[in-house]
């Protein structure tokens, strides 16, 4: 087939695929100048690549949280939704070039590390086993070495996921008996050298909020809601959070996002007894008429630019 035929029929085959219908929800977490260590900042976009990825939503119809749910009820033609989760301070860099294209986004912070400037317990545990000075270290009975990059890195994956599996009482404790087998002072020693692991001040968060950016809860302190998570500390995350972000921007909560994407059978309810408007999962699909209001699902949207630009066709 001549060249000129391939592409005319690549052509007119992009032009009549019927656009997919639904609303593209992104759950971004931080954007960074550069990364110090990639396992570390995975989460992260660089720079130049978000300012490319800001460059194509602006293209698309963007929607701010309040326009959701009318989005959904009509919703025929493609588009975008922007979160961030966490908390992170390099959000202000995103902050920027959200505002110079005038781009709506939702925030989702956990409200506890935004206190005297702390860290996430995700975080903490990345920095402490990837690069906190410790030979060894002992954790739900077992032994760990840190000798060599690779060990850090396995002993990082296995405790991480048996932290997230675990409820709060015991990964606190865990985490406690972690801290206590590094010197002391190593968290903040970590946070200083990995700067793009700080969290927002709330001083910070409250100019975003006044600047339109909708800011919702991610609980406390980043308690998962799988169902091995007590009922008790799961309200906890849900309801403490949005009396704390209310109190402290003095406007309403309305959207919660579940740390790490869990959620169990009674966290739709749980979420509306709190009083919450719209929850966010990490459910990999776009958001449609049929949608739980209370959990809705996100897309992790990829550092390439033709990845993101297939996500959202
Ligand atoms: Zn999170």
């Amino acid at each position: 087939m001549p060249v000129w035929l391939e592409r005319a029929r690549v052509y007119a085959g992009g032009l009549l695929k019927p656009a997919r219908r639904g609303l593209r929800i992104l759950c971004y977490h931080g954007v960074v100048e550069r990364k110090q260590d990639p396992r570390l900042e995975r989460n992260f976009h660089l720079l130049p690549d978000f300012r490319k990825h800001v460059e194509l939503l602006s293209r698309r119809r963007t929607v701010a949280a309040a326009g959701l749910e009318d989005e959904l009820r009509r919703g025929k033609v493609p588009a975008v939704m922007i979160t961030f989760d966490d908390g992170y301070a390099n959000n202000l860099l995103a902050a920027e070039v959200l505002e110079r294209a005038r781009l709506p986004w939702s925030l989702f912070v956990t409200t506890n590390p935004l206190d005297d400037a702390g860290l996430l317990w995700t975080s903490e545990i990345a920095l402490l086993l990837l690069h906190g000075r410790a030979q060894q270290v002992e954790a739900f009975g077992l032994s760990w070495s840190l000798r060599t990059r690779g060990e850090r890195e396995q002993a990082y994956q296995a405790l991480r996921t048996r932290l997230k599996t675990a409820g709060a009482e015991v990964r606190s404790s865990v985490m406690a008996g972690l801290r206590d087998q590094f010197p002391s002072g190593e968290g903040e020693r970590l946070r200083e050298r990995f700067p793009s692991m700080r969290m927002l001040r709330w001083e910070q968060v409250r100019q975003l909020s006044a600047a339109g950016v909708e800011v919702g809860s991610h609980g406390v302190s980043h308690e998962l809601h799988h169902a091995a998570q007590p009922a008790a500390v799961r309200w906890r995350e849900l309801s403490d959070s949005k009396a704390e972000v209310e109190r402290r921007l003095g406007q309403p909560c309305r959207a919660f996002a579940f740390p790490n994407g869990d959620y169990n059978p009674d966290s739709r309810q749980e979420v509306e007894q709190a009083g919450y408007r719209w929850a966010f999962t990490t459910e990999p699909r776009p958001a449609d008429a049929d949608s739980d209001f209370r959990l809705l699902p996100r897309l992790d949207p990829p550092a390439s630019i033709p990845g993101l630009a297939r996500l959202l066709n």
